[in-house]
């Protein structure tokens, strides 16, 4: 596959770094593996932009993944992450930041009663599940294709993100055991929810779903999926559970719950809620919660949980997302989205944009999707040309075309604008992209 520029300084970090850690990365998208090329090594982050080693910028459309909703180095995130740090990194005890990042959690979603701080996503579902389990007195968990929740053993069976763009079925060192409690079912389809309910009766814990789905690119629930999933757990004693890592403060204030307003027993959250540090948490209902210790039985405990540097850096970036803030970010997110189908359809290049508030993803079909066997189905060659001819006109997307892009309150007229110019040849090389 032809690559329209070279990297050479990311590619002696690519080739020094394969030396020491597997696959030269320590999250295997990172890889480029999907797309084929060099892994950028960035080096700094400004605004809407990030510099890799080589001293190319490019305008940021990953936002790592979704945390950097106000773009790099946001000054005032940055002055509380310093003044945190130069007061101690990590005590080991209680502290003000931990107490002040959940009162700020628990006040803008109503159904978290109370929240419990741990160090990243995978960490919170992981949690939520055993807490689900230790709740009901149940086992069984029912999630969705497509759906990733993280790096759980349970939850590792047809997942998104990094096992989509792979193509792992399941990975192994995930045990019989550890997934066989695990009901995998057809995102968007209550009537399998409802068979599983029906076959299992008593049995199932928890339905545990994406919010709105960004890990098999952006595939937003059907109106009315969520809240028949909320009444089906409801009926049967079982446990909803919405994972809003991706979501959770990202699309509203008070994430996908503020968009759709159903209320779930417990949620998990991520990426945003940590400004770029790695603070994540799951909340809920107070009589779910209260089964956690040292309140109640069901154990669960983390060293650096409710880190103080990352809890500063979560407070200030949350306390700036008021409803302009919001407001900033699905006009940034219309105006790309605009310009992308704009560009593409100009080339005659088959696709559907898909939206879940200000996240969205590229599908190269011609059919809507709406589950992860639709996505799979996508003509996902045209998006690895589509990613390569972006990148060489410095506009960096996520290396996979099974993940959600992301923009931020950062994301100014001269970042669009730089989108704008490079869109005409990407759409051009998505055209002539051949399988
Ligand atoms: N849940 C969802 C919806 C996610 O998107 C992710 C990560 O992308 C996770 C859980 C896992 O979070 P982490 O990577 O912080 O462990």
């Amino acid at each position: 596959m032809p690559f329209p520029y070279e990297a050479p300084a990311s590619q002696t970090l690519f080739d020094r770094a394969a030396v020491v850690t597997p696959g030269g990365v320590n999250s295997p998208v990172r890889a480029f593996r999907a797309v084929g090329g060099t892994p950028r090594f960035m080096v700094s982050g400004d605004g809407p932009y990030l510099t890799d080693a080589d001293g190319r910028e490019y305008v940021d459309l990953v936002c790592s993944w979704g945390p950097m909703i106000l773009g790099h180095a946001h000054p005032a995130v940055i002055d509380a992450v310093q003044a945190a740090v130069a007061r101690g990194t990590s005590f080991g005890t209680p502290g003000e930041g931990e107490v002040e990042l959940a009162e700020e959690i628990v006040a803008r979603i109503e159904p978290v009663e109370q929240v419990r701080l741990v160090s990243s996503g995978t960490e919170a579902t992981m949690s939520a599940i055993r807490l689900a389990r230790g709740f009901t007195g149940r086992a069984k968990v029912v999630k969705f294709a497509g759906c990733y929740h993280g790096h759980v053993d349970a939850l590792l069976a047809a997942a998104g993100s990094g096992v989509a763009t792979f193509g792992l079925p399941d990975t192994p060192g995930v045990t019989g055991a550890q997934a066989g409690d695990t009901i995998v079912l057809p995102y968007n389809d209550l009537e399998a929810v409802r068979h599983a309910f029906a076959r299992y009766p008593g049995e199932i814990a928890c339905v545990i779903t994406e919010a709105s789905p960004g890990n098999m690119g952006v595939v937003p629930p059907l109106p009315g999926f969520n809240a028949g999933l909320k009444s089906l757990c409801a009926e049967s004693g079982a446990l909803y559970i919405s994972d809003e890592v991706m979501t959770g403060f990202r699309v509203s204030r008070a994430g996908w719950y503020g968009v759709d307003g159903v209320e779930p027993d417990l949620m998990t959250f991520g990426k945003v809620m940590g400004g770029g540090f790695p603070a994540a948490a799951f909340g809920g209902r107070a009589d779910v919660m209260a089964h956690l210790a040292p309140a109640g039985p069901v154990y669960q405990a983390g060293t650096l949980s409710g880190n103080p540097v990352a809890t500063a850096a979560g407070i200030a970036q949350l306390r700036l997302l008021d409803d302009a803030a919001y407001g900033r970010v699905d006009a940034v997110s219309a105006e790309v989205r605009g310009l992308v189908t704009e560009a593409l359809a100009k080339e005659g290049v088959v696709h559907r944009l898909q939206t879940a508030g200000n996240m969205f993803s590229v599908f190269f079909t011609d059919e809507d999707v709406t589950d992860y066997e639709k996505a799979k189905a996508q003509q996902a060659y045209r998006f690895n040309a589509f990613f390569h001819a972006m990148l060489a006109r410095g506009v960096y997307l996520p290396p996979s075309a099974f993940e959600s892009w992301f923009v931020s309150t950062a994301h100014d007229t001269a970042a669009i604008e730089r989108i704008a110019a490079a869109l005409p040849t990407a759409a051009r090389a998505a055209a002539e992209a051949e399988a």
